[in-house]
């Protein structure tokens, strides 16, 4: 993705992003942001508020001490100092009360927000690298980050209104003064956004090396990947390229510490002694009786607030340019729509299973090549197709468009005389039951494993799970597990883990828990030992109850009793008929079947 954007770009990227994110602030719950902000409201007026009544204080009590019907007035201004103290203490606790729970409700409705458009996305969208990056950015703890920009973009608003409120009250004392303020502050603000600007710009363009550096360490921290990492002993190199990168940045950052050091430093110095020879001059103005000794405590109070105010407000503002650039993932990832047009309406009840391509030409989006070329088939109610070819040949992607997770390019393919464009999604997914090469491993319990097939239903009913395994063949094995059905399998959050061929056993189930009239089978014996895979195929046999079924092996025993097999390549069918009738005409089948036959005899 080309993050190289103008500053312009950058900028108004910026504000997008901003009102994007108070519209979900908004959204989210209207009433405890009004909260916040109010809060924050009332907070950003105390200080100025104890300034001035610290002023009227001093000043009552010097009255006093030579006027005793003063005290009245003090006791007056005391009880006013002990209200603000109050109110200031109920907003900061309010503040905090409404925030946490504003915080809760926004990293909720962040993540259901990614996660509902994530499952709204198709299979397709996954294939495109762009997509994975702004989808990684996304997951990368987005909601914290969002609602520690609002939790600073409003401390910002507070510190901004507190600071006109000060100024306001130095006003009252000497416009002069203010002049003087403003005169200090504004070439700091200028240094402070330029310094914002160029942290933001730097971590803008790192968005790609800090994938990698995630690449590197889910590489050298995953389970899946561990293994083969340490036999290769990978971890130097990995580790040698993440720390590269990290230095990059940490010799980038050192820079811009060092500048924004050096600026606040003069800027520190620069205003204490400004501030200084304010107090002193404010000094002679009282002792020649034109301020109040008041004066100077608000000139003292009001002095150090603005510094304070000064300092945070530039830190927080620089964390939140960063923390704006996830709003702008956030904002790409829920913009993206799915790639797949599919706007079919239809229901299907009663489905027999018929299967028709005509012309069905398909390239993977982004891609050039067309990997399906003019494919035409009619697969009738309850036959079995095997489909075998070369690596490559289009299989597994022919078996894609079939459940559609993929649209033909050209062509169309039909359901029941249906073209799949019209039918509505989840209608075409609930007629497949599958059970492809990756088939999932759920950290989940045996029982669920099978259940997940049809979870609505199976979830709670336990008999059906057990009838299921039962007819599967798999009892004895989750009979033997630990807690039987009920054992969390995975180690992830559990003990006990399975061996290839029982996963697969179980992915077995879970396809054939769902009352699916296709059944759609990918390597369905590639982890099983020839044993366990004659017995998986009687098994299926049994069970298939007369559902159409398409299936890609490489093992010719399974292909053989299948109706019909289909031979691809190349992206085309190149042949298609029985067993017998593709070994008579001596083609890619017949070739292919040899080299298999030879390959065993050599293994015997
Ligand atoms: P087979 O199952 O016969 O081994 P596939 O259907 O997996 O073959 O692949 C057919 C062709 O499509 C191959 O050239 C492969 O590189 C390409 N291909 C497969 N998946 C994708 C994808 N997601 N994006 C782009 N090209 C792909």
């Amino acid at each position: 993705m080309n993050r190289d954007f103008s500053q312009r770009q950058r900028f108004s990227i910026l504000i997008k992003n901003a009102l994007l994110i108070t519209g979900i602030a908004w959204r989210t719950s209207a009433i405890l942001f009004l909260s916040v902000i109010g809060f924050s409201l009332i907070l950003s007026f105390i200080p100025a508020i104890q300034v001035w009544v610290a002023r009227e204080l001093i000043n009552t009590v010097i009255a006093a001490l030579d006027d005793p019907d003063n005290q009245s007035k003090l006791i007056l201004w005391i009880g006013i100092s002990l209200g603000s103290a109050v109110l200031q203490a109920f907003a900061t606790l309010g503040r905090q009360y409404f925030m946490r729970r504003f915080d809760d409700m926004l990293r909720l409705k962040i993540s259901m927000d990614i996660m509902t458009h994530a499952a709204s996305l198709d299979v397709a969208m996954f294939d495109s690298g762009m997509f994975q990056d702004t989808l990684e950015r996304a997951r990368n703890n987005i909601a914290f980050r969002i609602a520690h920009f609002i939790d600073d973009s409003l401390r910002l608003l507070t510190f901004i209104l507190e600071t006109v409120a000060i100024v306001g009250l130095l006003v009252v004392i000497q416009p002069l003064i203010v002049l003087v303020m403003i005169g200090i502050t504004i070439p700091y603000g200028i240094f402070y956004w330029r310094q914002g600007k160029a942290a933001y710009a730097l971590e803008y363009n790192r968005v790609e090396k800090r994938r990698w550096m995630s690449y590197y360490t889910s590489l050298l921290l995953s389970r899946e990947s561990m293994t083969e990492v340490k036999l290769l002993n990978l971890p130097p190199h990995l580790i040698q390229q993440y720390e590269c990168l990290m230095h990059e940045f940490i010799n980038q950052d050192r820079k811009l510490y060092t500048r924004r050091f050096i600026g606040s430093f003069v800027f520190s110095i620069t205003f204490a002694i400004v501030i200084f020879f304010v107090m002193l001059w404010i000094i002679s103005q009282v002792l020649a009786g034109i301020l109040t000794v008041g004066d100077i405590a608000v000139y003292v109070g009001a002095a150090n607030r603005l510094r304070n105010n000064l300092e945070q407000s530039s830190q927080i503002f620089t964390g939140l340019l960063e923390d704006v650039l996830y709003a702008h993932d956030l904002a790409q990832f829920l913009e993206t729509k799915p790639i797949m047009e599919h706007e079919g309406t239809q229901t299907l009840t009663n489905v027999q299973g018929e299967i028709e391509l005509s012309n069905v030409t398909f390239k993977y989006p982004g891609t050039e090549k067309d990997v399906l070329q003019n494919v035409s088939l009619t697969i009738k109610p309850g036959e079995i197709i095997a489909i075998v070819g070369k690596n490559g040949a289009g299989k597994s992607t022919l078996v894609k468009l079939l459940a559609c997770l993929y649209q033909p390019t050209k062509g169309d393919i039909r359901l029941d005389g249906v073209s799949m464009r019209e039918i509505e999604l989840t209608s075409i997914y609930r007629q497949i039951a599958f059970m492809l090469q990756t088939y999932n491993r759920y950290e989940a319990t045996a029982a669920e494993n099978i259940a997940y097939g049809d979870w609505v239903k199976l979830l709670t009913q336990t008999d059906k799970v057990r009838d299921i395994a039962k007819d599967v063949g798999i009892t004895d094995f989750i009979d033997n597990l630990p807690q039987g059905y009920d054992t969390q399998l995975g180690r992830r959050f559990g003990d006990v883990d399975l061996s290839g061929g029982q996963w697969q056993k179980l992915a077995l189930a879970r396809a054939f828990a769902r009352e699916a009239s296709i059944v759609i089978l990918d390597e369905p014996s590639s982890s099983l030992d020839p044993m366990a895979e004659h017995q998986l195929i009687e098994q299926f046999r049994k069970l298939r109850n007369g559902r159409t079924t398409i299936m890609i092996s490489h093992r010719f025993s399974t292909v053989k009793g299948a109706d019909r097999i289909v031979v691809m390549d190349e992206g085309k069918i190149v042949e298609c008929g029985s067993h017998s009738e593709l070994m008579s005409q001596v083609g890619l089948y017949a070739e292919l079947y040899e080299l298999h036959r030879q390959h065993f005899d050599m293994e015997e």
